[in-house]
């Protein structure tokens, strides 16, 4: 029982782990390098292996850093089935579609630049993919797979179950000849606005678990609301624009129905909301499609016939030229605009128009990078460049904990306390920082598991005895507190 990762190992993104059961070759996700050029760099690399001697793909969940990589993978040449849940298929068009028109728009506008300055064409890294191949890898989607429905996928059974993320988000339990290996996927806060709680897993041999927040406890559902809900009040004495840079998959719509609650029990005054994102609003018809797999006060919402992701007052904004209109708009509004890190989409000419005025309130509903222009704000900055100009920072900047998606340390524990009923399974670390790892593997040990983080590249038995104290030779690990509250919900990688 081999694997084999070729992203998100000792990385939070890029997550593709490719499996070798027996003589069955399966590749878990094919996702996207985020978060700055030189990680990005690394998507253009060429596959470790070759893309037609793959048996199968299976797909966790459609947020871009585990599918963003698909449309490469058909392009050189994979030509198979790639499982998954219905949910994820529908969510898998909206990124992907998405991912290839940012990368040809990203294309032209760096080479025009580039010209200016008298580059060689050359020099600009063209896109990964277009349009067009994401058609081809959307005709191989097989949405087929159902929780806790076993399938025979090349040979290998394979259930998957609710991972309680996003939208039908799983994890895999995959029955291999010599034992039984459960792949976490990203799994869920359990106390998500949403998300049912993952289901608890079975007895396995092996898990490979996401640990993008294994060294944290997150902030409690009923404090979040509390702290969203003061802000909102107070931002609306303001009598300003209230700006709510959104990711379009899960949060925006967590913040949704949560404006629809405030509202509808009267504890936030019914204001407009514009959601000024396409993808956004794509994303959330599909939830609206899906919902009878959330939490129940959305399921009844839906047998009511009513839109548990509409607040009454609710404006749906789909072009460029509404969006600038909005600018002129006067008195106090929600604006819900990407990206969610702020670095590009609509949001930028929301921010430009009204950063500046002391009456406006920025609300950060998710994880900033400190090199993004989300986090030189919350890092408290005066001026922040926007569209060629210097705009200064006058706004009120709440920033709101608690709404991440990800599970924190104790919904990690509480996943392999069942995983590990009986007998211990070898746990192995991907899809986190490696000093977040590096910290976990002592709590593990507590636990009496051993944890291991999975090394870049290297292929490894999931049955053998691992690396002394977990770690792969060579490894070396950052310093990181081991414990603490997030303070802002990380970004879930692929928004
Ligand atoms: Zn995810």
């Amino acid at each position: 029982m081999q694997m084999q990762s070729f992203g998100a190992a000792c990385t939070v993104t890029g997550s593709m782990h490719l499996l070798t059961l027996g003589t069955k070759r399966l590749l878990v996700d094919c996702g996207m390098f985020q978060g700055g050029d030189e990680m990005e760099r690394r998507n253009h690399e060429d596959f470790p292996f070759d893309p037609n001697d793959l048996d199968a793909v299976i797909l966790t969940h459609a947020h871009l850093d585990h599918v963003g990589r698909l449309p490469l993978l058909v392009r050189r040449g994979y030509r198979g089935a790639i499982h998954c849940t219905a949910p994820t298929a529908a969510l898998a068009e909206t990124v992907l579609i998405d991912s290839a028109r940012l990368q040809v728009d990203g294309y032209r506008q760096d080479l025009r630049h580039a010209r200016r300055q008298g580059r060689p064409d050359e020099e600009t890294l063209p896109p990964l993919y277009e349009e067009a191949d994401v058609h081809r890898t959307l005709a191989l989607l097989r949405p087929h797979l159902e929780f806790g429905q076993t399938e025979n996928i090349a040979g290998i059974k394979v259930t998957p179950q609710r991972a309680g993320h996003i939208l039908g988000s799983a994890y895999l339990v995959i029955e291999s000849p010599e034992g039984r290996l459960l792949m976490s996927g990203d799994l869920g806060n359990r106390e998500s606005g949403l998300q049912m709680d993952f289901t608890p897993p079975p007895e396995v041999d092996a898990v490979v678990i996401e640990t993008t927040y294994a060294n944290r406890t997150h902030r409690r559902w009923d404090e979040t609301l509390t702290e969203f809900r003061d802000a909102l009040r107070e931002s609306v004495r303001n009598n300003g624009k209230i700006l709510i840079p959104s990711f379009a998959i899960e949060r925006a719509q967590v913040i949704l129905h949560t404006l629809k609650q405030l509202m509808d029990a009267g504890e936030v005054p019914r204001i407009p909301v514009f959601l000024d994102s396409p993808m956004a609003t794509r994303a959330t018809n599909e939830y609206f499609e899906f919902g009878d797999e959330l939490i129940p006060p959305v399921r009844e919402a839906l047998q009511n016939g009513e839109d548990p992701f509409r607040p009454s007052t609710l404006h749906v904004v789909p072009t460029s030229a509404e969006s600038q209109r909005l600018n002129r708009y006067d008195g106090p509004a929600i604006i819900m605009a990407g990206n969610g890190m702020m670095t590009g989409g609509r949001i930028q000419h929301h921010l430009k128009h009204h950063l500046w005025k002391p009456s406006t309130s920025l609300i950060i509903v998710s994880y900033q990078s400190p090199s993004s222009l989300g986090g030189k704000i919350v890092a408290g900055a005066d001026t922040v460049r926007l569209m060629g100009e210097d705009i200064a920072v006058r706004a009120q900047v709440h920033t709101i904990g608690g709404f991440s998606a990800h599970a924190d340390q104790d919904d990690l524990l509480a996943f392999l306390s069942t995983a590990g009923a009986g007998k211990s399974p070898h746990v192995w670390l991907v899809h986190g920082e490696v000093g977040v790892m590096d910290a976990f593997i002592p709590v593990l040990a507590q636990q009496g598991l051993k944890g291991d983080i999975v090394p870049d590249r290297q292929p490894i038995d999931l049955l053998g005895p691992g690396f002394p104290g977990g770690r792969p030779p060579g490894l070396v690990i950052s310093e990181m507190p081991a414990t603490g509250t997030s303070d802002a919900a990380r970004a879930e990688g692929g928004e």
